[in-house]
């Protein structure tokens, strides 16, 4: 099975995306996870990336898409997969079916997650990840098990983004709205849009996404 989670930054895709990836063997996309990556490395892509991102703006098409490409190319061709933060313009809901289409895969569902803006800032302002294996945490919705241990990993170290700030986090919504929204219309005609509320629990959003999956 092949999804994309779409939402707004702070929807809840990344902490639903590592949860399938526990429960149901499948593999996560992000391009966000991918290009910090390249930033860190300081690879050519990470260099292009870098103002980009801290300034909450998209990174051009051209470099996100062959960042799915090499990573979809490295995956068994039964692997299933979750795109989680792309795609994210008409562009690149384009290209994803033309990679799709090259490797005989097809997309089942688009799972959109229903947010509220003002609630968005706050789950971003909260947020905080495993610097070992990234799993996601809230300072008041979601905090490790036992405090400062990470659940999945065991680690002790936590990080938070340098683009999780308010200023950012605006602009990245408005990018939401003007070129990310657009591209529902493109699934709608497909007929595999299914909306959840990504206000509900952790817990509940994942019952419902699970709903769709085994629909
Ligand atoms: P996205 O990947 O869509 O940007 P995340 O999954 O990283 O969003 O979630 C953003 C923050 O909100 C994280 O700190 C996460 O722990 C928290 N969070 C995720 N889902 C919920 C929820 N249903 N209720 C409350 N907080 C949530
Ligand atoms: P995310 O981790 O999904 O919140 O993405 C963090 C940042 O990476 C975004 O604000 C963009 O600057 C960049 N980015 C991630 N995915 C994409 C994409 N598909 N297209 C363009 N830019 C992206």
């Amino acid at each position: 099975m092949n999804i994309i989670l779409l939402g707004p930054p702070g929807a809840g895709k990344g902490t639903q995306a590592s949860r399938l990836v526990e429960q149901r063997a499948m593999v996560q996309l992000s391009t966000g996870d991918m290009l910090r990556a390249a930033v860190k490395a300081g690879t050519p892509v990470g260099l292009a990336a870098k103002s980009v991102m801290e300034a909450g703006e998209l990174v051009s098409d051209a470099i996100v898409t062959q960042l799915i490409d090499e990573n979809l190319a490295a995956l068994a061709p039964e692997q299933g997969v979750i795109f989680d933060g792309y795609p994210r313009t008409l562009a690149q809901a384009e290209s994803l079916d033309a990679l799709l289409a090259k490797r005989d895969r097809r997309l089942d569902y688009v799972v959109e997650l229903e947010v509220d803006e003002d609630a968005l800032v706050d789950r971003i302002t909260g947020r905080f990840t495993c610097a070992q294996c990234s799993t996601p945490y809230h300072d008041r919705y979601k905090q490790p098990v036992s405090a400062g241990t990470c659940d999945v990993c065991g680690s002790h170290e936590f990080k938070r983004r340098p683009d999780d700030n308010e200023e950012t986090v605006r602009t990245r919504m408005a990018e939401y709205r003007a070129k990310t929204a657009p591209i529902l219309p493109h699934y709608e005609a497909k007929k595999i849009v299914r909306r959840v509320d990504g206000m509900a629990s952790v817990e509940a959003v994942a019952k419902g996404i699970d709903a769709v999956l085994d629909g």
